[in-house]
Protein backbone atom coordinates (compact mmCIF):
# COMPACT_ATOMS: atom_id res chain seq x y z
CA UNK A 1 0.00 0.00 0.00
CA UNK A 2 0.93 3.31 -0.96
CA UNK A 3 -0.29 7.05 0.77
CA UNK A 4 0.60 10.15 0.83
CA UNK A 5 0.13 12.52 3.80
CA UNK A 6 -0.65 15.65 2.95
CA UNK A 7 -1.02 18.79 4.88
CA UNK A 8 0.72 22.32 5.80
CA UNK A 9 4.54 22.69 7.72
CA UNK A 10 3.34 21.54 11.74
CA UNK A 11 0.21 19.35 10.70
CA UNK A 12 1.60 15.89 12.26
CA UNK A 13 2.90 14.12 9.00
CA UNK A 14 6.03 13.35 10.14
CA UNK A 15 4.70 11.76 13.86
CA UNK A 16 2.38 10.09 12.12
CA UNK A 17 4.49 8.62 9.20
CA UNK A 18 6.86 7.29 12.21
CA UNK A 19 4.22 5.60 13.64
CA UNK A 20 2.88 3.77 10.41
CA UNK A 21 6.58 2.69 9.63
CA UNK A 22 6.69 1.15 13.38
CA UNK A 23 3.55 -0.94 12.69
CA UNK A 24 2.93 -1.10 9.30
CA UNK A 25 6.60 -2.15 8.42
CA UNK A 26 6.12 0.59 5.92
CA UNK A 27 8.86 2.99 4.62
CA UNK A 28 8.96 6.43 5.04
CA UNK A 29 10.20 8.77 2.01
CA UNK A 30 10.20 12.67 3.25
CA UNK A 31 11.38 14.54 1.10
CA UNK A 32 12.54 17.38 4.19
CA UNK A 33 14.84 14.55 5.69
CA UNK A 34 16.40 13.56 2.02
CA UNK A 35 17.22 17.32 1.55
CA UNK A 36 18.59 18.28 5.38
CA UNK A 37 20.78 15.14 4.42
CA UNK A 38 21.71 16.75 1.38
CA UNK A 39 22.73 20.35 2.64
CA UNK A 40 25.14 18.79 4.82
CA UNK A 41 27.13 16.70 2.01
CA UNK A 42 29.52 19.98 1.39
CA UNK A 43 28.54 20.34 -2.60
CA UNK A 44 27.11 23.04 -4.38
CA UNK A 45 23.42 21.53 -4.69
CA UNK A 46 23.96 21.66 -0.81
CA UNK A 47 24.67 24.75 -0.43
CA UNK A 48 21.83 25.91 -3.13
CA UNK A 49 19.28 23.57 -1.39
CA UNK A 50 19.67 25.16 2.18
CA UNK A 51 20.00 28.26 0.99
CA UNK A 52 16.54 27.62 -0.09
CA UNK A 53 14.97 25.65 2.41
CA UNK A 54 16.30 28.35 5.29
CA UNK A 55 14.07 31.15 3.54
CA UNK A 56 11.02 28.85 3.44
CA UNK A 57 10.98 28.00 -0.42
CA UNK A 58 10.59 25.11 -2.20
CA UNK A 59 13.57 23.31 -4.29
CA UNK A 60 13.27 23.01 -7.29
CA UNK A 61 10.79 20.06 -8.54
CA UNK A 62 13.62 18.70 -10.59
CA UNK A 63 15.63 17.69 -7.25
CA UNK A 64 12.85 16.59 -5.73
CA UNK A 65 11.47 14.24 -8.20
CA UNK A 66 15.11 13.38 -8.74
CA UNK A 67 15.32 11.85 -5.07
CA UNK A 68 11.81 10.40 -4.93
CA UNK A 69 12.66 8.30 -8.49
CA UNK A 70 15.79 6.95 -6.47
CA UNK A 71 13.91 5.80 -3.41
CA UNK A 72 11.59 3.76 -5.21
CA UNK A 73 14.07 1.85 -7.25
CA UNK A 74 15.18 0.42 -3.22
CA UNK A 75 13.14 -1.77 -1.02
CA UNK A 76 9.38 -1.57 -1.12
CA UNK A 77 8.78 -3.42 2.21
CA UNK A 78 5.01 -2.49 3.06
CA UNK A 79 4.79 0.36 1.01
CA UNK A 80 5.98 3.69 0.66
CA UNK A 81 4.44 6.71 2.74
CA UNK A 82 5.66 9.96 1.03
CA UNK A 83 5.87 12.55 3.28
CA UNK A 84 5.97 16.18 2.55
CA UNK A 85 6.11 15.52 -1.21
CA UNK A 86 4.66 15.74 -3.84
CA UNK A 87 3.81 19.51 -3.03
CA UNK A 88 3.38 21.30 -6.28
CA UNK A 89 1.25 19.94 -9.56
CA UNK A 90 4.38 18.60 -11.56
CA UNK A 91 5.47 16.63 -8.82
CA UNK A 92 2.30 15.37 -8.30
CA UNK A 93 1.98 14.52 -12.05
CA UNK A 94 5.68 12.99 -12.07
CA UNK A 95 4.59 10.43 -8.69
CA UNK A 96 1.80 9.13 -10.60
CA UNK A 97 4.46 8.39 -13.79
CA UNK A 98 6.78 6.87 -11.22
CA UNK A 99 3.98 4.65 -9.87
CA UNK A 100 2.64 3.24 -12.77
CA UNK A 101 5.84 2.78 -14.69
CA UNK A 102 7.11 0.26 -11.66
CA UNK A 103 3.52 -1.01 -11.71
CA UNK A 104 2.76 0.27 -8.19
CA UNK A 105 -0.45 2.08 -7.17
CA UNK A 106 -1.06 5.50 -4.90
CA UNK A 107 -3.52 3.57 -2.70
CA UNK A 108 -5.02 6.76 -0.47
CA UNK A 109 -3.91 10.68 0.25
CA UNK A 110 -4.57 11.68 3.85
CA UNK A 111 -5.02 15.21 4.08
CA UNK A 112 -3.73 16.29 8.02
CA UNK A 113 -6.41 18.92 8.42
CA UNK A 114 -5.00 21.90 10.95
CA UNK A 115 -5.97 25.50 11.28
CA UNK A 116 -3.32 27.93 10.55
CA UNK A 117 -3.02 30.08 13.88
CA UNK A 118 -2.33 26.04 15.60
CA UNK A 119 0.65 25.81 13.41
CA UNK A 120 2.79 28.59 14.55
CA UNK A 121 2.31 27.44 18.07
CA UNK A 122 3.53 24.01 17.23
CA UNK A 123 6.23 25.29 15.08
CA UNK A 124 8.24 27.76 17.05
CA UNK A 125 8.11 25.35 20.15
CA UNK A 126 9.31 22.01 17.75
CA UNK A 127 12.38 20.12 18.51
CA UNK A 128 13.40 16.63 17.63
CA UNK A 129 15.79 13.72 18.98
CA UNK A 130 18.52 13.65 16.52
CA UNK A 131 19.24 10.24 17.50
CA UNK A 132 15.20 8.79 16.70
CA UNK A 133 13.59 10.98 15.55
CA UNK A 134 10.77 11.46 18.22
CA UNK A 135 8.98 15.23 18.05
CA UNK A 136 8.76 17.14 21.08
CA UNK A 137 7.75 20.52 22.33
CA UNK A 138 8.98 23.49 24.22
CA UNK A 139 5.13 23.58 26.21
CA UNK A 140 2.90 20.90 25.13
CA UNK A 141 5.77 17.91 25.11
CA UNK A 142 8.79 17.93 26.52
CA UNK A 143 10.93 14.91 27.44
CA UNK A 144 10.61 13.83 31.28
CA UNK A 145 14.52 14.10 31.68
CA UNK A 146 15.55 17.88 30.09
CA UNK A 147 17.78 17.07 27.08
CA UNK A 148 16.86 13.01 26.97
CA UNK A 149 14.84 11.58 25.07
CA UNK A 150 12.15 9.49 26.64
CA UNK A 151 12.25 6.93 23.67
CA UNK A 152 15.51 5.97 23.06
CA UNK A 153 17.60 7.50 25.72
CA UNK A 154 19.64 10.31 22.88
CA UNK A 155 20.53 13.22 24.27
CA UNK A 156 21.13 14.81 20.79
CA UNK A 157 18.12 17.26 20.29
CA UNK A 158 17.88 19.51 17.53
CA UNK A 159 16.07 22.27 15.99
CA UNK A 160 15.09 22.85 12.41
CA UNK A 161 17.22 26.10 11.15
CA UNK A 162 13.08 27.10 9.24
CA UNK A 163 11.41 26.59 12.37
CA UNK A 164 10.56 30.07 12.97
CA UNK A 165 7.91 32.56 12.63
CA UNK A 166 9.84 34.17 9.48
CA UNK A 167 10.45 30.81 8.01
CA UNK A 168 6.90 29.64 8.81
CA UNK A 169 4.96 32.28 7.31
CA UNK A 170 6.82 32.08 3.46
CA UNK A 171 6.58 27.79 4.01
CA UNK A 172 2.64 28.64 5.04
CA UNK A 173 2.55 30.90 1.88
CA UNK A 174 4.83 28.15 -0.76
CA UNK A 175 1.69 25.53 0.85
CA UNK A 176 -1.27 27.48 -0.07
CA UNK A 177 0.34 28.66 -2.94
CA UNK A 178 1.43 25.63 -4.54
CA UNK A 179 0.41 22.43 -2.43
CA UNK A 180 -2.64 23.24 -1.30
CA UNK A 181 -4.29 22.85 -5.01
CA UNK A 182 -3.28 19.49 -4.59
CA UNK A 183 -6.00 18.17 -2.10
CA UNK A 184 -8.67 19.39 -5.25
CA UNK A 185 -6.97 17.37 -7.53
CA UNK A 186 -6.45 14.30 -5.51
CA UNK A 187 -10.61 14.94 -4.66
CA UNK A 188 -10.89 14.74 -8.15
CA UNK A 189 -9.34 11.67 -8.76
CA UNK A 190 -11.21 9.95 -5.70
CA UNK A 191 -8.54 9.70 -3.26
CA UNK A 192 -8.79 12.51 -0.91
CA UNK A 193 -9.56 11.24 2.77
CA UNK A 194 -9.17 13.68 5.26
CA UNK A 195 -8.60 13.73 8.82
CA UNK A 196 -8.51 16.46 11.89
CA UNK A 197 -4.79 16.84 12.50
CA UNK A 198 -5.46 18.92 15.22
CA UNK A 199 -6.99 15.63 17.49
CA UNK A 200 -4.73 14.21 20.23
CA UNK A 201 -2.06 12.16 18.32
CA UNK A 202 -3.21 8.75 19.29
CA UNK A 203 -7.17 9.26 18.04
CA UNK A 204 -5.39 10.69 14.53
CA UNK A 205 -3.17 7.41 14.54
CA UNK A 206 -6.73 5.50 14.57
CA UNK A 207 -8.12 7.84 12.08
CA UNK A 208 -5.68 7.09 9.62
CA UNK A 209 -5.97 3.37 10.57
CA UNK A 210 -9.55 3.23 10.02
CA UNK A 211 -8.84 4.99 6.33
CA UNK A 212 -5.90 2.06 5.50
CA UNK A 213 -7.87 -0.94 6.78
P1 LIG B 1 9.60 19.52 5.47
O1 LIG B 1 10.58 18.80 6.32
O2 LIG B 1 8.70 18.60 4.72
O3 LIG B 1 8.85 20.58 6.23
O4 LIG B 1 10.45 20.29 4.36
C1 LIG B 1 11.42 21.27 4.72
C2 LIG B 1 11.79 22.11 3.50
O5 LIG B 1 12.38 21.25 2.50
C3 LIG B 1 10.64 22.79 2.79
O6 LIG B 1 10.30 24.04 3.40
C4 LIG B 1 11.23 22.97 1.39
O7 LIG B 1 12.19 24.02 1.37
C5 LIG B 1 11.97 21.67 1.19
N1 LIG B 1 11.11 20.60 0.62
C6 LIG B 1 10.72 19.44 1.24
N2 LIG B 1 9.97 18.68 0.43
C7 LIG B 1 9.87 19.37 -0.74
C8 LIG B 1 9.17 19.14 -1.95
N3 LIG B 1 8.44 18.03 -2.15
N4 LIG B 1 9.27 20.07 -2.93
C9 LIG B 1 10.03 21.19 -2.77
N5 LIG B 1 10.67 21.50 -1.63
C10 LIG B 1 10.60 20.60 -0.62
Amino acid sequence: MNIILLGPPGAGKGTQARHLVETRNMIQLSTGDMLREARTSGTEMGRVVANVMDRGELVTDEIVIGLIREKLEGDKAGGFIFDGFPRTLPQADALADLLSSTGETLDAVIEMQVDDAALVARITGRFTCGDCGEVYHDVTHRPTVDGVCDKCGGTNMKRRADDNEDSLRQRLMEYYKKTSPLIGYYYAKGQLRSVDGLAEIGDVQKAIAAVLD
